[in-house]
């Protein structure tokens, strides 16, 4: 079973607690409103009550007279069902309107079936988890309009980054767990960093499962939960989210260990046919020579390279703003 922090699980019991208190007082609220409307409803179901009552007193005295009584109960009980069914139909459209609403039908909003974590759950935990990663994140998430066609000056490099701004914009818009891995290569400031924040930004919006982030800082925290310094399971959460969006590979500190990590994460996730968007500011010279060949072959052979090009944007920007 796959372990999660402390908080993250404390995060999902609350949100389950939360729907049922809200499933309870949406049951009353209905209860409230179908007494005013027809209070005999009230009536049949207290009768309900009172053969079950009886069913159990019979129960416990036995007797020959027994499959007798409960048949003649279960019949009794039949028929005052089928009225209130019929009233509840009558009044909302509806015969199971007094029924909980719960969340999830397989549970019934406890979060466990059969001593094991629901679906309902599992996703909870996966959605905060995720929340709690990227709340780790210092890079700010962006919006697709805030694309700023003029800090790229020459024209022929302007329409090659509208078609990779087009690119991305429609990979946000038609992502699926089918979705090509893709590899952002360019020098520092072209917008890299900025697209991939804009993708994030509209999966996220859209409920889907994204961790981003630096891989620095990633590979900082995966350190200290695997030698204990740190509490979580940061790497299990970065292979199986939906999207991984990892910023800035060849910035990280480089040591054996953040090497097999690094591999442990692509590798693992392709293993999982789970997308994967990595970008870099090194060449593929400079590439191969601060890589091994087992994450260079992964990544030349898996994922799509979009290149970026251009005159380093904040530099413009800051040349722009001044004028
Ligand atoms: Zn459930």
């Amino acid at each position: 079973m796959k372990k999660y922090s402390i908080s993250t699980f404390e995060k999902a019991e609350s949100a389950l607690a939360e729907r049922r208190q809200s499933v309870e007082q949406e049951l009353q609220r209905r209860r409230r409103e179908v007494y005013a409307l027809a209070p005999e409803v009230a009536v049949l179901e207290q009768s309900l009550a009172a053969t079950g009552n009886k069913l159990l007193m019979a129960a416990a005295k036995g007797g020959d007279d027994l499959p007798r009584l409960i048949e003649e109960i279960k019949v009794k009980n039949l028929d005052t069902q089928k009225a209130i069914a019929d009233i509840l139909t009558e009044l909302k459209g509806d015969p199971d309107y007094l029924d909980a609403p719960y969340h999830c039908q397989l549970c019934n909003d406890t979060g466990y079936v059969s001593g094991s974590r629901c679906r309902c759950f599992v996703d909870l935990l996966d959605k905060f988890s995720y929340e709690e990663l990227n709340a780790s994140c210092r890079i700010r998430l962006r919006d697709f309009s805030e694309f700023r066609e003029e800090y790229y000056a020459d024209e022929k490099v302007r329409s090659h980054m509208l078609k990779i701004r087009e690119y991305c914009r429609r990979y946000a818009d038609n992502f699926s767990e089918d979705s090509d891995s893709l590899f952002f290569v360019g020098m520092t400031g072209l917008g890299k960093t900025f697209l991939s924040a804009c993708i994030a930004k509209s999966l996220i919006e859209k409920g889907r499962g994204v961790v981003f982030g630096s891989l620095p800082d990633f590979l900082r925290t995966v350190e200290n939960e695997h030698f204990g310094r740190a509490q979580g399971n940061t790497l299990d959460t970065m292979i199986d989210c939906e999207l991984l969006i990892l910023d800035d590979l060849g910035s990280e500190f480089q040591t054996s260990f953040s090497e097999s990590a690094i591999y442990d994460i692509i590798n693992g996730r392709l293993n999982l046919c789970k997308p994967t968007i990595i970008s870099t500011n090194l060449s593929s010279k400079e590439l191969d020579a601060r890589y091994n060949e087992r994450i260079i072959s992964r990544i030349t052979g898996c994922f799509v390279p979009l290149m970026f090009m251009g005159k380093d944007i904040r530099h413009l920007r800051r040349q722009l703003s001044a004028q």
